[in-house]
């Protein structure tokens, strides 16, 4: 009897602590980049994955596209075994075979990050505006759908004609949280602070199935900086802050704490639909930014 105790306790604890190993395990991660005349994607990439990584939630295998002058159709990603793919792309439109794997892998329930740039390429493909809500540039106009912006608590849907996506000089800027209440919100402050970025305005697309979590104001109106869209089973979080320059020494818009903490949680989100990260105590607040300079919380964030 008792050696049958010590192995059903035996049997108890290795169950335990294989289902406590389970929770543990990291989520798995697709981060496709490439092909961006605009940004040091390479530098980005780097810092996103060292993000994701250093905070021990995420498993990061770095898929780099086939590059300008080269065939996109040698592109050929599986992401079957992946819980998220993030995007931080900026070329050529996938074909056909990939868009539709793309599609079944987001509407099935994968979970997708699409970072500042990855809204303008792609625009030919209607699905991939779906999945993003909004885009800019590449010839977008009234043809992709409604400039969406936020006015007195409300979305406001506005179809007047115009050429989507505008942005200014480089600069510091308050964000103003509007889902307080979704989790990747939850527990951040109203109003931050956010490092030099160059923040696009001006979107426009089908905005369907959108959230908007958090605006900026430029130009006297609130415009989206994240949000999320709902594609079939599948969550897809947004955000369009995070340009970098095209050198390594102008990656700084991604040190920014705000930054890294909502993609952080924004990735946990996409993948699992929760989010377990509790609001950290280096935050910005609205008249401080703070940075993470070596792309992890400090030892004294929580
Ligand atoms: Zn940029």
């Amino acid at each position: 009897m008792r050696r049958y105790l010590s192995t059903l306790l035996l049997l108890a604890c290795t169950t335990l602590l294989s289902s406590a190993l389970y929770a543990a395990q990291p989520i798995k991660t697709l981060l496709i980049t490439g092909q961006d005349g605009s940004h040091y994607w390479k530098g980005a990439s780097q810092g996103i994955e060292k993000i994701l990584e250093n905070s021990g939630l995420f498993e990061v295998d770095m898929l780099i596209t086939p590059d300008f002058g080269e065939d996109i159709n040698r592109f050929e990603p599986n992401f079957k075994g992946y819980n998220l793919v993030i995007i931080n792309y900026g070329g050529a439109t996938w074909k056909e075979s990939v868009r539709k794997a793309f599609e079944k892998y987001v509407s099935d329930g994968g979970g997708v990050v699409v970072l500042h740039s990855s809204i303008i390429p792609m625009e030919d493909w209607p699905a991939y505006n779906e999945m993003t809500g909004l885009g800019a540039w590449n010839g977008r106009d009234e043809r992709w759908g409604p400039f969406v912006y936020w006015k007195d608590g409300q979305y406001v849907y506005d179809y007047s004609p115009g050429y989507a996506g505008y942005h200014g000089l480089q600069h510091e800027t308050i964000i103003d949280t509007r889902a307080p209440g979704h989790p990747i919100m939850q527990g951040l402050p109203p109003r931050w602070k956010h490092f030099k970025d160059e923040i696009y305005t001006k979107l426009r697309g089908p905005g369907r199935n959108m959230e908007i979590l958090a605006t900026i104001e430029e130009n006297g109106r609130h415009e989206p900086i994240m949000w999320t869209v709902r594609y079939g089973k599948g969550r897809v979080f947004v955000d369009v802050l995070g340009h970098c320059g095209n050198d390594p020494e102008m990656i700084y818009s991604i040190l920014c704490t705000g930054f890294q903490v909502t993609l952080l949680r924004g990735a946990e989100w996409a993948a699992t639909g929760n989010v377990t990260q509790p609001a950290p105590k280096d935050f910005p607040l609205e008249d401080t930014y703070t940075l993470r300079p070596e792309f992890k919380a400090p030892f004294h964030a929580y």
